[in-house]
């Protein structure tokens, strides 16, 4: 409805005709209630017996995922204060790289308990408060919960399990895999850091799942330009350039006025020999492997293979610049210009094949310690699901190792977050200690979820667990195999990294407080 204002009997529009406006408990009902939904929507996937989502969009294309920032982004939704909690998804997935459903849920049920608050009447700006300092004692309690142990290769193997279990990881155990992704962000963990972008996941469908490998190097989507070429060539010593193999293309329209046949024989010859000349420079030059961003002529190509030279033609930018980065060659522009200083190295570059694709591998370069976990699955679903799943487990196991912190899983840490929170509420004055005991009342929804997806009943789950707590100091709900018991995650090796729980705990205390402190919403056609 358009806000109306009277001026000497004028009426005064300020906002468009067209514009909508919700305000007071309406807009904040409204608002909290798309945000709920959104979290619900995600809830069935948590933990290692989550379920799988199918989401097909409107060109008919299918995505079968368990990751809550993949579903997220794929629903398509519209609602502002919906989208908010899209956002604590994505922030979370950027941030640690997982944790996007509990992060989703714990927002949704942060927005649950606030309408409960405002239905009694505490005011928005008192449940903003409340959270916050709630937010806060959660941040000790996850400190707390560290544990004493060192992270070594075990424990960050029980991390990407962990982040695995439960994801289409088809014939493969995550235990597995997990290895895999431990290797692969040991290869490049520096004095700094682990450089985390420097392990890529390559996709293959074909082979079944078993066949992922760690590969020491780059796989990139290219093949030779001629059959008769090597396909493997050891202790590479490769060429980069941007130059086109052959008379320039440029030149074909170029009209020549040839009234003789010994003109065109001349012709064809100085073609012929400018031609020979490019394969030359190149054979001379001492490259096993060249890569070229254009054409290669099919006769530089021919002559080339008899030199034994592996050709790579028309590779795209993206590729030629992680050939340089691993190999540490330099990109050459004019022919005239190659010489050995420019040349990359690598211990092995190699052409396969396939089914219907072409990739090379590049290993061992002498630039950069650039590792790629080749994933091969039956299916695209297969491969697409193993790729977010490995690429969860890359990032949390890249977390724990830099951090060196891990917390138990398997709704642990949330048990012992809830529980601190209550024992200090009893001293917070006023309204506010509602606000902070519904905060953790929110977190219980982990616990919950993960005893509902298990079948068990939320209730009693949560009851006995908050009674181990007590008792043993920690406590969660384990799943392993078809065994569901209550007992102590360190030791049954479930464990996330801290990181992942501090960042889902402070985006959804945000994107909550953000959504119940609104009272107006004006939106234009
Ligand atoms: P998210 O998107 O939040 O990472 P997941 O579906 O990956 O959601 O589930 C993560 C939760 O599952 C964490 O709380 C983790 O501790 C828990 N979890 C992982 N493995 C197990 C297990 N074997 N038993 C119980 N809980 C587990
Ligand atoms: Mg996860």
């Amino acid at each position: 409805m358009a806000q109306q204002r009277r001026m000497g009997g004028q009426p005064m529009f300020i906002m468009s005709e067209d514009s909508q406006r919700t305000q007071g408990r309406d807009a904040q009902s409204s608002n909290i209630m798309a945000g709920k939904a959104v979290a619900e929507a995600v809830r069935t996937t948590l933990g290692p017996r989550g379920m799988d989502k199918m989401l097909v969009d409107s060109s008919g294309e299918v995505v079968i995922t368990n990751d809550g920032a993949t579903i997220l982004n794929e629903m398509d939704i519209e609602h502002p204060a919906a989208q908010m909690i899209v956002e604590v998804a994505e922030t979370q997935e950027e941030e640690v790289g997982d944790g996007t459903t509990t992060a989703g849920v714990i927002a949704g049920n942060l927005l649950g308990e606030a309408e409960d608050l405002i239905e009694q009447d505490v005011h928005a700006t008192t449940i903003v408060e409340g959270y916050h300092e709630a937010a806060s004692i959660a941040q000790e309690a996850i400190d707390e919960q560290v544990g004493d142990a060192a992270v070594d290769d075990e424990i960050l193997k029980q991390v990407g399990e962990s982040s695995m279990t439960g994801k289409g990881t088809g014939g493969l155990t995550a235990e597995s895999l997990a290895e895999t992704v431990v290797e692969a962000v040991r290869h490049v963990e520096t004095d700094d850091g682990v450089a985390r972008d420097n392990v890529t996941v390559h996709t293959q469908v074909g082979a079944s799942s078993n066949a992922t490998e760690l590969v020491p190097g780059i796989v990139i989507d290219e093949e030779p330009a001629h059959e008769g070429m090597p396909s493997s060539v050891e202790d590479a010593s490769i060429a980069v350039l941007d130059v086109e193999l052959g008379v320039r293309t440029g030149d074909v329209d170029a009209e020549y006025a040839i009234d003789s046949i010994d003109q065109l024989n001349a012709a064809i010859d100085a073609e012929e020999s400018e031609v020979q000349g490019y394969a030359e420079t190149v054979a001379e030059s001492g490259a096993d492997v060249v890569v070229t961003t254009d054409d290669v002529d099919d006769r530089v190509s021919t002559f080339l293979a008899n030199e034994g030279i592996l050709v790579f033609e028309n590779v795209g930018s993206s590729d030629t610049k992680d050939i340089i980065s691993a190999t540490g060659a330099t990109r050459v522009g004019a022919l005239d210009d190659l010489e050995e200083a420019d040349f990359g190295h690598a211990d092995r570059i190699s052409a396969e094949n396939y089914g219907d694709d072409d990739l090379a591998f590049i290993e061992g370069g002498a630039a950069a310690e650039t590792v790629t976990v080749f994933v091969r699955g039956g299916t695209e679903h297969v491969v697409d699901e193993l790729e977010r799943a490995i690429g969860d487990a890359l990032d949390v196991v890249a977390t724990a190792l830099e951090s060196g912190e891990v917390v138990p899983g398997a709704g642990a840490t949330e048990i012992a977050i809830a529980d601190k929170i209550r024992q200090e509420a009893a001293g917070i004055e006023g309204r506010k200690q509602l606000a902070v005991t519904a905060f953790a009342d929110a977190l219980d929804v982990v616990p919950r979820t993960l005893a509902a997806n298990t079948g068990q009943d939320p209730i009693d789950a949560l009851v006995d667990l908050r009674a181990a707590h007590e008792s043993e100091g920690r406590a969660g709900l384990i799943t392993d195999g078809e065994d569901v018991t209550i007992g102590d995650p360190l030791e049954s090796g479930v464990v996330d990294p801290a990181d992942v729980k501090r960042e889902a705990v402070e985006s959804a205390t945000e994107a909550a407080t953000m959504i119940v402190r609104i009272d107006d919403v004006i939106a234009a056609e």
